[in-house]
């Protein structure tokens, strides 16, 4: 089945993503030590290398410090085949980074991303020419909240990608040390009402949309303007909504060990599959397979899993 929506063919990218990738910092106890292990995060970054390794062609917009975490990144990227020449460097700022710690309560994230390179993009800083070869480009809330001119060159960037007929997808990454929930309702929604596809997950949607059911929230952004909503369920698999269709898509069962990420894999397996083949339905059924394997181990990018492994995880489950 192919889409009225898929956009015109061929652009030399698929997917291209616009956001804040950060070094991550993961704590471990080893033999009575506590140490502190890198790896790589960013929601829209973690996004782009998921589609490259479901064979889409992807791309990343940000900017980076000139610092080792920033070689890091360009490092990832390169490695993966992710276009990372339009990402910028600054002199005057630095790449983001977090630690991951365990308590009493549980993992806890501590960010380390104010003033950050990516924070301090502007609209003046957008790769126009890059967003008109794309054909998705793919933002977040947390691309928006990280700071004010983020908000507003995201924006832009959407507006661009309307003029260039680059379809627009938004996850809704709801971060509340970010910015307060009004904000965050205002900003999203704008943005949703101008998005193409919209890939929120479950309790992200309910405190924005203030709807409880996944009909309702899918009802919710649909009459937004959207044309195709993923709603990511977790353990329950996904809800897909079409203007003409709507249908629960169930998850693979199994042990996940870390869920960090899950959501990030299931954004770019399902927009790589989507611009494959057309159908939203069967690409939530692969990216509901990549996304419980990228739960089988831990962090974000270790574990996203190739295409071929995602086919033929399924495959074993036909
Ligand atoms: P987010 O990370 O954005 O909160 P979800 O938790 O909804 O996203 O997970 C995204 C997708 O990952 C789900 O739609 C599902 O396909 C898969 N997934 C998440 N948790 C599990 C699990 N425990 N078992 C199998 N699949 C899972």
């Amino acid at each position: 089945m192919s889409s009225p929506l898929l956009p015109p063919h061929p652009r030399a990218i698929d997917i291209l993503a616009v956001g804040e990738p950060m070094m991550e910092f993961a704590e471990v106890s080893r033999e009575g030590e506590r140490l502190y292990l890198p790896g790589h995060g960013g929601d829209t970054s973690n996004t782009v290398i998921a589609a490259q390794r479901s064979g889409a062609a992807t791309a990343y917009f940000t900017a980076l410090g000139k610092d080792a975490f920033g070689d890091d990144f360009f490092r990832l990227w390169q490695q993966e085949g992710v276009d990372c020449h339009a990402v910028l460097r600054r002199e005057d700022a630095s790449t983001g980074i977090y630690f991951i710690t365990y308590g009493a309560d549980g993992h806890q994230f501590n960010y380390w991303r104010k003033d950050s390179a990516a924070s301090r993009i502007t609209v003046a800083d957008l790769p126009a020419d890059l967003i008109a070869r794309s054909r998705v480009l793919h933002v977040s809330g947390i691309s928006q909240a990280i700071s004010q001119t983020c908000a507003d060159a995201v924006f832009e960037a959407i507006a661009q990608a309307r003029k260039a007929n680059t379809i627009v997808s938004y996850d809704t990454n709801l971060r509340l040390k970010l910015w307060p929930i009004e904000r965050a309702r205002a900003v999203t929604h704008a943005a949703m009402a101008k998005a193409d596809i919209a890939l929120p997950g479950l309790d992200d949607a309910q405190i924005l949309t203030q709807r409880d059911t996944p009909e309702a929230i899918c009802d919710f952004y649909l009459g937004l303007g959207c044309r195709i909503v993923a709603l990511t369920l977790g353990k329950n698999g996904t809800m897909v909504a079409t203007r003409e269709e709507r249908r629960l898509v169930p998850a693979f069962p199994v042990e996940a060990v870390d869920a960090s990420g899950a959501g990030d894999t299931f954004d770019g397996a399902f927009l790589a599959e989507w611009l494959r083949i057309g159908d939203p339905f069967l690409a939530a059924r692969y990216a509901n397979g990549a996304a419980a394997l990228a739960t089988l181990g831990h962090g974000a990018v270790a574990p996203m899993p190739h295409r071929v492994k995602v086919e033929n995880f399924i495959a074993e489950r036909d």
